[in-house]
């Protein structure tokens, strides 16, 4: 079976350079591009083809730097692969930055197949027909995501310029601070979790604060971290309706980054399905029945939005039911058969 993708073409972008630029309408979710990866860092020396060269030659370098480690910063890192290696991708290392912030974001994300040695890129937002398609940059990194501005000149060399970066030094001190702080707990939660010394709901109401913060400050990335902490939470006292529920945040959040068959989602369907089948599955106190409860409404809604395509949103009928037509579409179709009478050479059965 031969996996059609969305048309996207890499066209020059003013004051970026090079980018992406979708031809059509992507809904979120949809598989952008699964591309090999041309040069593979740390290099082996076999594998430095013309071709390589080539591909490497065609990202932009400063004159200043040197022609192949200043070429360097176009490489990305190979999230979850075994060596953690970088690779360059002809196509998906000419998507552009955005910042996750309250006012913008990214509207794709990539991840690493290992199975297939393939790099992924898939729309995490609807993606409009001639919209420039974008990634972060940052990765998992809580001083770069607190001062993207710095961490972008220094590691990319160019000055972000993204509506999140445009605000007034205040809000993004503002923002700093609330990134820094979800980092902190996101460090500690496992062992609060596991610590038996603080009561679940209190751990669960202090997750879900955490995981507001992080959709209202963009970060949708930690979106399934974030619930999958709740779930094992909801799993180690045995509340099945609640892991259930927190569970399939985490495998729909990322079904959206990584595709339905990504390692890790498909752990979260069987999760999702049937928490008792996690190991850390009624490791204290066994409720027995629901006693903690799922993500709240406002969760919900950050994480499900509605279709923002036309397309998607109403349809279109290709074959609409006789007697349904709207006044425009019966309109359409009497000019649609004056036409097809009109035309010669028409034969009528
Ligand atoms: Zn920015």
């Amino acid at each position: 079976m031969t996996l059609s993708f969305p048309k996207v073409c890499i066209v020059d972008i003013p004051g970026k350079g090079q980018g992406v630029r979708a031809l059509e309408d992507i809904p979120r979710g949809t598989l952008i591009i699964a591309e090999t990866l041309k040069v593979r860092y740390p290099m082996k020396r076999d594998l430095i083809t013309p071709e390589a060269i080539e591909c490497l030659l065609s990202f932009p370098c400063a004159p200043t730097d040197h022609p192949i480690i200043g070429r360097f910063k176009h490489f990305l890192p190979l999230v979850g692969s075994s060596d953690e290696g970088h690779g360059l991708f002809a196509t998906i290392c000419k998507v552009n930055h955005t910042c996750p912030s309250p006012l913008d974001g990214p509207n794709a994300a990539y991840c690493w197949d290992e199975p297939s040695g393939k790099e992924l890129l898939h729309a995490i937002h609807d993606i409009h027909r001639n919209e420039e398609i974008t990634v972060s940059y940052i990765h998992e990194n809580s001083e770069a995501s607190q001062d993207p501005l710095t961490f972008l000149r220094k590691h990319f060399g160019f000055d972000c310029s993204c509506r999140g970066c445009l605000r007034p030094a205040a809000e993004r001190q503002h923002s700093a601070k609330r990134i820094k702080a979800f980092y902190q707990f996101d460090d500690l939660v496992l062992e609060v979790i596991n610590s038996k010394q603080y009561a679940p709901l209190s751990i669960l109401k202090d997750i879900e604060k955490q995981l507001l913060i992080v959709c209202e400050e963009g970060y949708e990335s930690l979106i399934s971290r974030f619930s999958h902490n709740a779930f094992q939470l909801c799993a180690l006292y045995g509340d099945a309706a609640s892991a259930s529920e927190w569970e399939a945040l985490t495998r729909d959040m990322g079904m959206v980054y990584c595709g339905e068959k990504s390692k890790d989602v498909q752990e979260s369907f069987g999760h999702a399905k049937d928490p008792s089948t996690h190991p850390a599955w009624g490791g204290f106190t066994f409720l027995g029945k629901r006693k903690l409860h799922g993500p709240c409404k406002e969760i919900v809604a950050y994480c499900y939005p509605p279709s923002t395509l036309a397309s998607t949103l109403s349809p279109e009928p290709l074959v609409p039911a006789p007697g349904k037509l709207s006044k425009g579409q019966k309109k359409k179709a009497r000019a649609k058969a004056k036409k097809t009478e009109k035309q010669p050479g028409l034969e009528k059965d």
